[in-house]
């Protein structure tokens, strides 16, 4: 059985058992085609996010520095992810 689901651009598993999830930050050009011109991190457990723009148009100077802050904070983020219908 084959199951579907969301899937980012780039998904880090955090010490805590959440996820830091890699959204591409896209703009329209002058065609109206959308551009990739940077990357938002953003951690499911503590709300942490960052977004890196490309500083060079073709480098995606962004997205190398969204993974690198991704990779640093999955390594250390503890807080896990509230559960789907928790109650407190
Ligand atoms: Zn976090």
């Amino acid at each position: 059985m084959s199951s579907t689901q969301e899937w980012p651009a780039a998904r880090y598993l955090t010490a805590g058992g959440a996820h830091v999830d890699l959204t591409p930050v896209t703009e329209l050009d002058d065609a109206d085609v959308p551009q990739t011109v940077g990357m938002t991190a953003l951690c499911t457990a503590c709300t942490a996010t960052v977004t890196e723009m490309d500083t060079h148009p073709y480098r995606r100077t962004g997205e190398r520095e969204a993974h690198r802050w991704a990779q640093d904070h999955a390594a250390w983020c503890r807080r896990m992810a509230r559960p789907a219908g928790a109650t407190s």
